[in-house]
């Protein structure tokens, strides 16, 4: 079988430009893929803080001044990609970086400006537009959620006349459907969409608007989200925020794909950003984790003192508002540790700091993105929370499970497909789960989790349970190559 030509698009790609785990999961796979020996490319807005970070990136040859008409406007994009040292020497995906400080050149990688529609439409065009400069067409043009959603509408319309993509296949992945991209139907016009209003969905736009990923649902050729468990959660009105009964017309090309872990990035054996290292083998550097990051977080060190850690977007997806009932009662009453690394609604990171307040010596809180202390939580706590209403896939619980950690976890989506409870008579599973969305479920659980704990024998059983489970990209990646290769023929 041939190796294929890819080319994946999204809005994040890890290092460069990253607000959760789609970042992670564009950078995984695209590694995977080229390590495997397939022809990939990614491409990503060269956001401003992308330039800023002082990244080496040259101008990729013959994605140059490429013009990308729009009906009212023309918008120029360049392409850059990094510079040779930077590259490494490892099969590595191409990365195609869209310079357009027009669009990219502002603070943060989405915003509130009334040209976000259009920042997204372009970057669906600049990928087409740099297949048909540099003369090449990938087999299969993998799109990943609404940013992207657009660019199968569009071959089918404004690109339908290239032959250069006549066997190009597209596949949307969907890594949260709580992001749609809605925006009202008159920009449709903006994005040169406006002659194309049959193809779009009818309901949306006798409400006056349109949807980039309801789009992408109706014309990619497959979809995939990110686990088996959320690929049929979207399909009902609980989690399906709307999209449900348009993925039910299409659940025989939809499928579920868990997410990969890079190791190469997320592994306590040789993880670069921390300080001690260990393995399920060899666990000792973990207790020194845990010294360091109580240290860190200017809390008291005392190792029979579980810690608890937290690393999330802090949005209402989390269920972190099931700690209001839950956590402070443990605070009060046990000898325990809790670090918090998050930023986002300012409910919650008012809460968190409420908690710091209150218990100074049992709290700690970082408000922000900090991609080293998310290393350190991992390696340093004892458990880690994770109640989330709902969960598509889910990284961080997977990175506890081989950083030694054991999650709690709401058996919601992929942290059902990833999570396996812990049995201490049987000895068996790697962390403890609930079903239900409440606080006294998270608490009764979480009470579970302490008597289990106190317990350190079982304990080793279960870090080590966790320590080597494997979610690697080497596994999980070959599913993708299958779709692709179901969608191609090839
Ligand atoms: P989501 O994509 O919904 O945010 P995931 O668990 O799939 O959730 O991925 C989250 C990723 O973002 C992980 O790599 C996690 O470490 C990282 N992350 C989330 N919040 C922060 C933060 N405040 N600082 C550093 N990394 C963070």
């Amino acid at each position: 079988m041939r190796p294929l030509r890819i080319c994946l698009a999204a809005s994040e790609l890890a290092p460069f430009a990253k607000t959760g785990g789609l970042a992670d999961v564009v950078a995984g796979l695209g590694r995977f893929l080229a390590r495997a020996g397939h022809d990939v490319r990614v491409f990503v807005p060269f956001y401003k803080r992308i330039a800023d970070s002082g990244v080496a990136t040259v101008p990729l040859p013959g994605g140059e001044d490429v013009d990308v008409r729009f009906p009212t406007r023309s918008i120029r994009f360049s392409l850059r990609t990094l510079a040779e040292a930077d590259a490494g020497t490892a099969p590595r995906p191409q990365i195609c970086f869209v310079d357009c400080p027009e669009l990219y050149g502002r603070d943060g990688l989405y915003t509130d400006d009334g040209d976000e529609s259009l920042r997204f439409a372009m970057l669906c065009r600049a990928v087409l537009e740099s297949c048909q400069r540099l003369g090449q067409a990938p087999d299969v043009l993998h799109c990943n959620d609404w940013h992207t959603a657009l660019i199968p509408l569009y071959l089918k319309t404004t690109y339908h006349w290239d032959r250069l993509f006549a066997s190009t296949r597209t596949l949307l992945s969907i890594h949260n459907i709580g992001y749609q991209g809605g925006f009202p139907e008159s920009q449709l016009d903006t994005i040169g969409l406006g002659e194309q209003r049959a193809f779009l969905h009818h309901g949306d736009l006798r409400d006056g608007r349109f949807s980039f990923l309801k789009t992408g649902v109706l014309h990619a050729n497959k979809l995939s989200t990110v686990s088996v468990t959320y690929a049929r959660e979207i399909r009902t009105a609980e989690f399906g925020m709307g999209m449900e009964e348009l993925l039910e017309n299409r659940k025989d090309d939809l499928v579920g794909i868990v997410n990969g872990v890079d190791y190469g990035d997320w592994d306590p054996a040789n993880d670069p950003l921390i300080p001690h290292h260990y393995t399920a083998d060899a666990p000792a550097g973990k207790a020194k984790m845990k010294a360091a990051l109580l240290a860190r977080m200017d809390l008291p060190h005392d190792p029979r003192a579980p810690t608890f850690g937290v690393v999330s977007r802090l949005t209402s997806q989390k269920g972190f508002e099931l700690f209001a009932d839950s956590i402070p009662v443990f605070l009060q009453r046990e000898d325990m540790r809790l670090c918090v690394l998050g930023s986002g609604e300012s409910r919650h990171e008012e809460y968190f700091q409420w908690l710091r307040d209150t218990w100074p010596n049992k709290v700690g809180v970082y408000r922000g993105f900090h991609d080293e202390l998310a290393h350190w939580i991992e390696a340093g706590s004892d458990l880690f929370l994770m109640p989330s209403r709902f969960e598509p896939c889910g990284l961080n619980q997977m990175y506890s499970l081989r950083y030694g950690t054991p999650p709690i976890v709401r058996r919601t989506g992929g942290l059902a497909d990833t999570v396996e409870p812990w049995d201490p008579a049987k000895r068996t599973g790697t962390g403890f789960l609930f079903d239900e969305f409440s606080s006294q479920a998270l608490a009764g659980t979480i009470d579970w989790a302490l008597r289990n704990w106190r317990d350190q024998k079982g304990w080793k059983q279960l870090v080590d349970n966790g320590m080597r489970r494997d979610f690697s990209w080497d596994k999980q990646g070959l599913e993708y190559v299958a779709l692709y290769r179901s969608l191609t023929g090839l």
